[in-house]
């Protein structure tokens, strides 16, 4: 691997305004339809454009399509999840903020922004980037299916039974749900070109490792909140139309900040592994 740091930004960006435009064009029409479909709130849409144009011009339009992929197919079962299933303390709805934006996308920008900075091979910048959005889909996958069990789920440290949407609760469910997002992924990556089997046979355990990490960090330093109202544990610090007693884990730990760390750590894995096999 070739590692020299490049000196200038500017160099970087691609002088083609056929390029630029392309992304415009693209963004703003998805933008649109996520906000027609209340798949994204506005400040939600606003960041899948800053997010999703980095992607398109540093690392290309097959990038940028898969971190769409992820959403699509996200945001398709969450809303299936909430007509079937119903609502959760988690979300109110299946609309998405800004905030799940970042916690989801902003590894894989990063994972572009520095492989192209640092002049990485194609093959470890490809490595970082499925790692980052392997953990991020398979995780979501994971937590919805997961809402699907009937039965409760347990905690992953100490596998006692807990209700549904506590911090690092898993099931069988769950990681089927991870198994099939990361098979997704793998055979959308692969068609376009952007992965070789070689990587897909480490994406799929990795995915899952990360959606692991992601569960353990969950459980162990997310802060967690009981409800005064009606006594369920939760991630959110209000509940029932009122604020919620601090349980356990850091106040500032919230399930994007443990989402940021289990897919930054996710595209690192992925990322060595390529570089060292
Ligand atoms: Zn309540």
């Amino acid at each position: 691997m070739k590692i020299e740091l490049r000196r200038f930004w500017v160099e970087l960006i691609p002088l083609n305004p056929l390029i630029h435009l392309q992304a415009v064009i693209i963004l703003a029409v998805i933008a649109i339809l996520s906000l027609r479909f209340r798949f994204l709130d506005p400040k939600g849409a606003a960041a899948s454009i800053i997010i999703g144009y980095i992607i398109i011009v540093f690392g290309g339009i097959g990038y940028f399509a898969i971190l769409l992929t992820f959403f699509l197919i996200s945001s398709a079962v969450t809303m299936l999840r909430v007509r079937i299933v119903g609502e959760l303390s988690i979300e109110k709805d299946w609309i998405r903020g800004w905030r799940n934006v970042i916690a989801n996308g902003l590894a894989p920008t990063l994972t572009i922004l520095i492989s192209r900075l640092l002049s990485c091979s194609d093959r470890i910048m490809a490595a970082g980037y499925l790692g980052a959005v392997g953990t991020a889909f398979a995780d979501t996958l994971a937590t919805e299916i997961g809402l699907f069990y009937r039965g409760k789920p347990r905690l992953i440290m100490g596998f006692e039974k807990v209700e549904k949407g506590t911090p690092g609760a898993i099931s069988a469910y769950g990681y089927l749900g991870g198994l099939l997002a990361l098979l997704i992924l793998a055979t959308f990556s692969w068609f376009i070109g952007i992965t070789s089997p070689q990587l897909v046979l480490m994406l799929i355990p990795i995915g899952l490792v990360g959606t692991t990490i992601d569960s353990i960090l969950g459980a162990g330093i997310q802060g967690k909140y009981r409800c005064q109202g009606c006594g369920k544990l939760l991630e959110n610090p209000h509940h029932c139309g009122q604020p919620a007693e601090h349980v356990s884990g850091a106040r500032w730990i919230n399930t994007h900040i443990v989402n940021l760390m289990s897919t930054s750590l996710g595209a690192m894995l992925l990322a060595t592994l390529a570089a060292l096999l």
